[in-house]
């Protein structure tokens, strides 16, 4: 017994965003009200521990679209931004932040261009990121040139995750094996028609950033191993420099040998060993970036777990009653 799905899933992945919900709820609601069009947002619910578990609950009482997807333990911005994309049920799916960076006003621009031009995806870029701090901006700056380079020139710059997907796209997720993939390198790379949307990001409306400079670091870690060999190659050819510099550094040590200066040869032989053990510690890392991309992948484990869905718990009253 399935209901009819919905035109339009928004998926809202929130972590400790109990100062956000109300104003959060109120500028979406809005929107999406206003669409005269049946509508779900799934509001993923990233193992929170403050107030918006309870937050979710109260709003959910006066607001039937609201599903409330609660994930056992804190699992990352990205995982949860795929459990709420693959669970979604609308013939689109817009996926947002829970902090209003992000205007809900921008989702109807991205319907209407994606019927009118009949586009699978429709990305959100940003315009202007003054609201970022100059950090912030620089490294997203080099990140998308990096990944652009890794992908493809189907990846937006400035593209982040607020977007637009069919459910061809969505279906098409579902069906690749990767546990946790990075939806705004992966998107592009599926291939489907896509175009933009332009807007102004906003400063966080409450509450503060829940990525840091660790959490940047993982995700283009992740990001580069998951789409490249390049850095492997990288690798081999630092050893060739190595090997090069090397056999110089052999030939030198010969000739002081032959002159009878070889005490003098120390400094180099020094040099020689520093260097060698410089490379191949450069190697063994980036050989163990891929190793444990390898291993994740070929445990199979999810990267999250979904602790409740209530959308599962209608049904289950529906069946009972
Ligand atoms: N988020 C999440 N799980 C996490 C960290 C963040 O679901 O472990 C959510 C967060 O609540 C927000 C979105 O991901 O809705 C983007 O996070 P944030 O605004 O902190 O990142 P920034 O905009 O500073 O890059
Ligand atoms: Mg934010």
């Amino acid at each position: 017994m399935t209901r009819p799905e919905p035109a339009l899933s928004v998926v809202v992945p929130m972590y400790n965003e109990e100062s956000v919900l109300p104003a959060l709820a109120g500028r979406l609601r809005a929107v999406l009200d206003d669409l005269g069009e049946a509508y779900e947002v799934v509001a993923v619910d990233d193992g929170s521990d403050d107030g918006t578990a309870t937050g979710l609950t109260v709003l959910r009482a006066g607001w039937p679209q609201l599903r409330v997807l609660r994930l056992r333990r804190n699992s990352g911005h990205q995982a949860a931004l795929v459990a709420g994309v693959l669970r979604a049920r609308g013939r689109h799916v817009v996926s947002i932040d829970a902090d209003l960076q992000d205007p809900p006003e921008t989702i109807v621009e991205m319907l209407r261009v994606a019927r009118a031009d009949d586009l699978d995806v429709v990305y959100g870029v940003r315009v202007d990121r003054s609201t970022d701090g100059p950090f912030k901006r620089w490294t997203a700056a080099g990140y998308y040139r990096l990944m652009r380079r890794l992908v493809g020139k189907q990846v937006p710059a400035q593209a982040g995750d607020f977007r637009l997907l069919s459910r061809a796209v969505v279906e098409a997720l579902r069906e690749l094996p990767e546990p946790a993939p990075v939806l705004r390198l992966v998107v592009p790379w599926l291939g489907f028609p896509s175009g933009e949307v332009t807007y102004q990001r906003h400063r966080r409306a409450a509450g503060r950033t829940k990525y840091p400079l660790s959490r940047m670091a993982g995700l283009a870690a992740q990001s580069v191993t998951s789409f490249s060999a390049a850095p492997l190659r990288f690798a081999t050819w630092l050893g060739l420099v190595g090997v090069a510099v090397c056999g110089l550094l052999v030939v030198f040590t010969v000739v002081a040998w032959a002159l009878g200066a070889t005490v003098d040869g120390w400094p180099s032989l020094y040099v020689a060993i520093l260097f060698l053990g410089a490379v191949q510690l450069l190697c063994l890392g980036l050989l163990g970036e891929y190793v444990g991309r390898i291993y994740t992948v070929v445990q199979g484990r999810p990267a999250y777990v979904v602790a409740a869905d209530t959308a599962a718990d209608e049904q289950g009253d529906r069946a009972a009653g």
